[in-house]
């Protein structure tokens, strides 16, 4: 090999251990986690249950707040990538054994997603009320449709602070519990049917 194409090889090897550190650089975007976990579409108008919840409500809980949990949930995914082979419902319901730099994540972030995903699912306007046997269970368990909602509506009275009042299906009987933050019967061992979201919606 002469000098001059010893040169030519050596700048080639560069140029392309360049081009190669560049594409590299350019195939991991750092700041932008996989999106494993999506926002859920809200399935109805922001001022649908205008009067009783506001269309500025709605949207900042669901496009804000509920963003939120979604992007801070895959940041964590992004940590700790064996939570993206799980559904947001079984990280929630298995938070005993959840990897230990995630579980703080899952108990606030997951949380967050899962609780509001049911939520939006359940709010409805002008039902009429439970029927069938939901209505039965509630009979049998509160003595009544209207004794249960002063007892619901009692316990999120209570909710100090940020939490939520649920509805839970535990060992077979109907139960209202009241939980902090993000905290989900799931976690728990208890079915959620129904939540309200207390403090933020207060
Ligand atoms: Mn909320």
């Amino acid at each position: 090999m002469n000098p001059l194409s010893r040169r030519n090889a050596i700048k080639t090897i560069v140029l392309t251990t360049g081009a190669l550190a560049t594409s590299g650089a350019l195939a991991q975007p750092a700041a932008t986690p996989p999106e494993v976990f999506k926002l859920p579409a809200l399935g109805f108008d922001y001022d649908a249950l205008e009067p009783h919840i506001d269309a500025e409500t709605m949207k900042i809980h669901h496009d804000k707040h509920h963003a939120a949990y979604v992007a801070k949930l895959n940041a964590a995914v992004a940590k700790e990538p064996s939570l993206a082979t799980k559904t947001v419902e079984e990280l929630v319901t298995h938070l005993d054994t959840a990897p230990e730099n995630a579980a703080v994540d899952i108990r606030n972030h997951g949380g967050g997603h899962f609780n509001h995903t049911l939520f939006w699912q359940h709010l409805k306007k002008g039902t009429g009320g439970p029927q069938g046997d939901l209505l039965k269970a509630l009979e049998q368990n509160f003595g009544s449709f209207a004794k249960w909602q002063e007892q619901f509506g009692d316990s999120a009275m209570k909710v100090f602070g940020s939490g939520w009042t649920w509805l839970v299906l535990r060992k077979g009987r109907l139960v209202i519990e009241n939980l902090p933050n993000q905290d989900s019967p799931l976690s728990t061992g208890g079915q959620p049917l129904l939540g309200i979201d207390v403090w933020e919606h207060a």
